[in-house]
């Protein structure tokens, strides 16, 4: 037992060697000249570059971890170990001298048809330490700058797994497509997945889309996720991105609309109460979420209002004004000679407008007075409503102050309730003046 002990001594003191040493000095450079790089990467496309202390910290923490795993612990884990478990075998099961020197000598050193483990270890090891630090390296710069769009780089040799080979043939990856091409789909095509990690093979456990930029392809993996600006990234590679995501998008909002419905009351709608609305309440029809999703199916904002649809979000709108339910122009298809009064929307009394804000962008909300249901949303849309009347509807619009939300509630009151009332509130109005009186139905 002590003479294996001295051994493993011994043998320790041969694979770290001083021109082992001397190798590892040269490795531990890479990563400085790899850091460079970026560094140079970075400077090349952003004048406002400087390279941090945080920067320098990654750099040298990186440097230290693989100088450890590549002297004494790491090689004692990985090569004195082994050996020291063959000595032990050899001399509990009384293997002669010649053989187990001869074991050893393959164990420890590459042949033309073997690599030993100490060249196994560190070939695989150096590899795969710097390609991380290096990922790990720009994605910390990466994060200061914010930059989407990645470059799949390094050359392809015979062993390239199937995996880099479709992706340097890719090239152009936005981050958005980290989580599909971990899926092992790229641009349609299907790699194939190892079935214990669900990954494409060759990947390590615990990739995932956060740790890509680092992880890469895995083991052994030559190749590289550099960050780049989107100025640099071709117009048809962003163009082809852009509408597949909108694809996509439409595709989640058309299913969450269905979810969304499925919680609305199929013939009483679902209420909401605010005195901002003109009447007090406003009815969210199911068909109102269909009608908003047809008139701005191209608008992103009110795509992302419809998927996160929540009714409280209308009580901030503001109303503006409202207008006449109108009857088709001559020369729309559905104007019907017999019949030119005919309405657009003969459900409705007349249509209120609103302004929401709805991504920090301002949005026009149509809400019909609908004859039965009295105010329901109708549709959201960037345009201000064409042919839009200041004030609220049947109240005169006093220039000096504008109306207040208490009398919109009293309005709606009259509205609803009390006729007489509501000629009271009108008897200023100019005789001539032609009033249409809206009655909704109770
Ligand atoms: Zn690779």
């Amino acid at each position: 037992m002590k003479r294996v002990n001295s051994i493993q001594k011994k043998l320790e003191k041969t694979v770290v060697s001083k021109e082992y040493l001397k190798d590892l000095k040269t490795f531990a450079n890479s990563f400085v000249a790899s850091a460079n790089a970026i560094n140079g990467h970075y400077q090349s496309m952003a004048t406002e570059f400087r390279e941090s202390p945080y920067y320098l910290a990654i750099r040298d923490t990186a440097i230290q971890n693989s100088l450890q795993s590549l002297t004494s612990t790491g090689i004692n884990q990985n090569v004195i170990e082994p050996l020291r478990t063959m000595l032990m075998t050899a001399v509990t099961s009384g293997q002669s001298y010649a053989a187990l020197t001869e074991s050893m000598r393959d164990e420890i050193l590459s042949s033309e048809e073997n690599i030993g483990s100490l060249s196994r270890y560190a070939g695989t090891y150096t590899v795969t330490a710097l390609s991380r630090f290096t990922g790990q390296y720009m994605t910390a710069v990466n994060k200061d700058f914010g930059w989407k769009w990645y470059r799949y780089v390094g050359s392809n040799i015979k062993t390239t797994r199937e995996f880099c080979i479709h992706m340097t043939k890719k090239e152009w990856i936005h981050e958005s497509e980290f989580e599909t091409v971990l899926s092992g789909e790229i641009d349609g095509e299907q790699v194939q997945i190892n079935p214990a990690n669900d990954l494409p093979r060759g990947m390590f456990d615990d990739t995932d889309p956060t740790n890509f930029t680092v992880n890469v392809g895995g083991w052994n993996c030559r190749h590289q996720l550099y960050p780049v600006h989107d100025a640099s990234v071709p117009d048809d590679v962003k163009k082809k991105l852009e509408e597949k995501q909108i694809k996509k998008d439409k595709k989640e909002t058309v299913q969450k609309i269905k979810e969304h419905k499925s919680e609305i009351e199929p013939f009483k709608g679902k209420v909401v109460e605010s005195q901002n609305f003109v009447s007090g309440k406003m009815t969210i029809l199911r068909r109102s979420l269909d009608d908003i999703y047809e008139h701005a199916i191209e608008d992103d904002n009110i795509r992302n209002f419809l998927k996160t649809f929540d009714i409280n979000k209308l009580k901030t709108i503001e109303h503006k004004g409202w207008g006449e339910n109108r009857s088709y122009p001559e020369d729309h298809k559905k104007f019907d000679k017999n019949n030119p009064n005919k309405k657009k929307h003969e459900e409705a009394d007349y249509f209120n407008y609103y302004t929401i804000n709805i991504s920090d962008t301002k949005y026009w909300a149509n809400v019909k007075y609908h004859k039965h249901y009295g105010e329901v949303l109708y549709t959201i849309e960037k345009n201000k409503p064409e042919h839009m009347i200041k004030g609220i509807k049947n109240e005169p619009l006093k220039t000096s102050t504008p109306p207040s939300r208490g009398l919109a509630r009293l309005t709606s009151k009259t509205h609803r309730k009390d006729t007489i009332n509501f000629h009271t509130i009108y008897k200023n109005r100019k005789k001539s003046e032609k009033i249409s009186i809206a009655l909704p139905a109770k």
